[in-house]
């Protein structure tokens, strides 16, 4: 039985908050915080309503004010906190969970906010502090990264004796009617997936224009997409905890009607992170822009289709080489009726949740900063199905990679 603080009431925080309210035998005490605390609002009724939960509390917090963090995680005296706010807070979360000895998780690495650059650094720089504090955070426990990894370390455990090739391959199959619309916060959205591609060969990271490379890949219940090759963050620490990998890449599919929309946007500038001056006042066009498209935690409504996100390995079982895919398929409706939210929220927030419950339930422990593929794997994947992501897994089949 244990107190947590999730800190963000987006279409992440929503699901976050219901999945935890779904065990009140680990997740005894709720509490959701936010900039805007009538969005935090809305959600506890909903949950309250949907869980029967007697538990849950809301608080505004300014999670870019560490004193402000520091204060109001003092008096609510949370076991662990949740961060599924925007990438931009990490550090400062970290810092006031270090100086209230309060284990962190979180589901995207620390992005600066003048520079789209996404890698660990800032925050594996938190080892040490961790470590002699006697604290556990959990970097990157959403789906990508996530899941994603933690599929990957069942490979490594259960399936091969050394992973050599690894590709993740991320698709959204749904349609949720609108012309144009992202499935997560679109700042963060967009400076992910027009920045270059990048993947991994043979000990070196090679660079590619954005959307350069792409191919047919067909997902089970979805059929064929046109997949991109983009740079995904669990990469970087996939390549580093797992070193007999020669090639790991990242597929992510888009639609040419999307595509045709984010070159309209970015050749006319609305992509850029760089602060423009409009009629005296100072404004960055991304942030303007996200203020003008759907809230992706509204799309939820109508949005049919399934999500399918997995893994596709070559590598050495006993002398022989063998092939393995393991995915999860995520409906979107399914997603909404539970929770009031899409699928793509759905699949951030049930593994946030059970990331969660394996510290609070000790089965992740350790002292420092963590990827998620560094814990045992199997505790977390016994439960995933259970709640509500259910995964399968094939041998020796063509990986059409
Ligand atoms: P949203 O934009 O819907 O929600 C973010 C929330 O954070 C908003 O409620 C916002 O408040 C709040 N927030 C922003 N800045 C602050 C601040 N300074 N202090 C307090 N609260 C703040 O995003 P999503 O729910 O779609 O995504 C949440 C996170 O999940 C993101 O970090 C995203 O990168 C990550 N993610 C990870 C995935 C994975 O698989 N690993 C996949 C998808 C998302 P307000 O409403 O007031 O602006």
């Amino acid at each position: 039985m244990s107190k947590v603080l999730i800190i963000g009431a987006g279409g992440v925080g929503r699901v976050v908050t219901y999945k935890c309210a779904q065990h009140p035998e680990v997740f005894s005490e709720i509490m959701l915080a936010s900039r805007t605390v009538s969005k935090c609002e809305d959600i506890v009724r909903d949950v309250a309503r949907d869980t029967g939960h007697q538990h849950l509390s809301t608080a505004a917090v300014d999670a870019e004010n560490v004193p402000e963090l520091v204060a109001l995680i003092r008096s609510f005296g949370p076991k662990l906190l949740i961060h599924v706010a925007l990438p931009y807070q990490d550090l400062t979360i970290m810092d006031a969970c270090l100086e209230t000895g309060v284990h962190y998780l979180d589901t995207a690495n620390y992005e600066p906010k003048d520079e789209a650059k996404f890698e660990y650094s800032w925050q594996w720089a938190y080892q040490d502090r961790f470590k002699e504090a006697g604290l556990l955070a959990v970097l990157g426990c959403g789906f990508d990264p996530g899941v994603t990894s933690i599929f990957t370390a069942r490979a490594a455990k259960h399936h091969f004796d050394e992973i050599h090739y690894l590709d993740i391959v991320d698709c959204n199959g749904g349609d949720h009617g609108k012309a144009f619309a992202t499935n997560f916060n679109p700042e963060i959205n967009i400076r992910e997936i027009t920045q270059k591609g990048r993947f991994y060969e043979n000990g070196q990271w090679i660079e590619t224009e954005p959307h350069e490379i792409s191919k047919m890949l067909s997902y089970p219940n979805i059929g064929e997409r046109n997949s991109y090759l983009i740079y995904h963050e669990e990469l970087e620490s996939l390549v580093k905890n797992y070193p007999t990998i020669k090639r790991a890449r990242f597929w992510m599919t888009f639609g040419e009607e999307y595509l045709t929309h984010l070159r309209v946007i970015q050749n006319i500038g609305m992509a850029s992170i760089e602060p423009i001056n409009y009629q005296g006042k100072e404004i960055v066009p991304l942030q303007f822009l996200k203020a003008v498209l759907p809230d992706p935690g509204d799309l939820g409504d109508n949005y049919v289709g399934e999500t399918s996100i997995g893994c596709r390995i070559r590598g050495m079982k006993d002398g022989k080489e063998k092939t393995y895919y393991i995915w999860n398929n995520c409906s979107h409706q399914a997603a909404f009726e539970e929770t009031g939210t899409q699928g793509v929220s759905y699949t951030t927030g049930v593994p946030a949740m059970l990331g969660a419950m394996m510290v609070l339930t000790g089965e992740w422990s350790g002292k420092g900063v963590f990827n998620v593929e560094e814990f045992n794997p199997d505790p977390f994947l016994d439960q995933l199905g259970e709640n509500g992501l259910v995964w399968h897994e094939k041998e020796n089949i063509d990986l059409e990679l």
